[in-house]
């Protein structure tokens, strides 16, 4: 393996870390070395990471989650410590039925990024699904504390906590949060409503 200069500090003294990568001594920068034994910096890393998520999200469009998986496996060789691969494969593993594969990866997600908020979110989908309201309610909070209003997800973790609220008995504010997702953008409010039992509750209301 040849020895390359650090792109950011100048050093030559770039040591194995790990099974494929190296790390500057002197900066800390840390390079990939990919299946063809090419060395990437960070940059080039990232940019890799990105058109291969680009591939998964087509897959996932078309609902080919095991292509899906194939594609985050090539990320996540690139690099072990990207929550985002790690969610978004967990995700994959949730839709096809694979709960605690699901909570692997959102574990080690959050051990890495314990702020990133879509890791609570997508926990608290599968404790949804399993009728574990307690503990999907808690991912919800904590999701919510984290996410950005602007966040593209944000409308969906809304709808998805008022699920739960309602699944506990608390309807009004259920209501208040399924009304907040849909005049955010969020697009499955009758089917979440019907899933909730809110019906036109939130209508009699006016919350
Ligand atoms: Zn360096």
């Amino acid at each position: 393996m040849k020895l390359i200069m650090c792109e950011c500090c100048g050093s030559n003294q770039l040591q194995s870390h790990g099974g494929n990568s190296l790390i500057c001594s002197f900066c800390g920068s840390i390079y990939r070395i990919d299946e063809n034994e090419r060395i990437l910096s960070k940059e080039m890393t990232d940019a890799r990471i990105m058109a291969l998520f680009v591939e998964a999200e087509k897959h996932r469009q078309a609902k080919e989650y095991g292509e899906e998986i194939q594609v985050l496996a090539k990320a996540l060789e690139l690099d072990e410590n990207n929550a985002n691969v790690l969610v978004k494969l967990g995700r994959a593993y949730r839709v096809l039925n694979f709960p605690g594969k699901a909570l692997e990866y959102y574990e080690r997600a959050q051990s890495i990024d314990p702020d990133f908020p879509q890791v609570y979110s997508n926990t608290g989908a599968v404790y949804l699904v399993q009728k574990d309201y307690e503990r999907a309610a808690e991912c919800y909070e904590k999701a919510l504390s984290l996410i950005s209003a602007a966040d593209v997800d944000y409308p969906t973790v809304l709808a998805n906590y008022a699920i739960v609220l309602a699944r506990t008995g608390e309807k009004r504010k259920a209501a208040k949060f399924m009304n907040k997702a849909e005049k955010l953008g969020y697009q499955n409010g009758a089917a979440a409503r019907k899933m909730a039992g809110l019906g036109t509750f939130s209508r009699l209301f006016g919350v």
